[in-house]
């Protein structure tokens, strides 16, 4: 009688450990999941803004706005970066991104697509005349490179996540010295 009694007591003590241990785990699996979904939806995110430089690109040679003058359609007299070629107002660039992209359509491109799913410092724009400092997640280069050149430089790049965009559409993980 004794017995029995422990083992119930027993398993009264042990039945909600392993459910919260349980759950506890279902949590972390999730969690997970969540933030691999984020990670996916982010590189998305990058393919289809090099999808649409690329689109741009075609039209100019293959060069990219950054490197074309303003009076030729493209944004070069807007760009502004230090030593290390980050864009220092990004906005201004993609703005004009989106102008030239409207007799095309757009392709792919709007605002949602420049802010990383997994930041929560930033909210996308409502549309590209708004667009500001606080509505782009990610970081431009303004290299150099044109888009078939080889090797390829870096376009644009995700601090959060660490994705690197490269001028040739592939994306790397890597993080970058600052
Ligand atoms: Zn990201």
């Amino acid at each position: 009688m004794q017995k029995s009694f422990l083992i119930f007591s027993v398993s009264l003590l042990v039945g909600p450990a392993i459910n919260a241990l349980a759950q506890g785990t279902n949590q972390v699996v999730t969690n997970s999941l969540t933030q691999t979904n984020l990670s996916l939806r982010c590189i998305s995110n990058l393919k289809q803004i090099w999808l649409d430089y690329r689109n741009w690109a075609e039209r100019h040679e293959g060069r990219f706005p950054f490197n074309v003058t303003t009076n030729a359609g493209g944004s070069k007299e807007l760009s502004s970066h230090g030593d290390d070629r980050i864009e220092k107002n990004p906005a201004a660039q993609l703005r004009n991104l989106a102008k030239g992209l409207v007799g095309y359509d757009y392709g792919t491109f709007t605002p949602k697509i420049l802010v990383c799913p997994a930041d929560t410092n930033r909210m996308p724009a409502a549309n590209f005349l708004e667009l500001g400092f606080s509505n782009v997640t990610y970081e431009l280069f303004c290299c150099t490179n044109t888009l078939g050149d080889t090797p390829p430089g870096i376009l644009l790049h995700c601090s959060i996540h660490n994705w690197t965009l490269w001028t040739d559409g592939t994306i790397h993980e890597r993080a970058l010295a600052k």
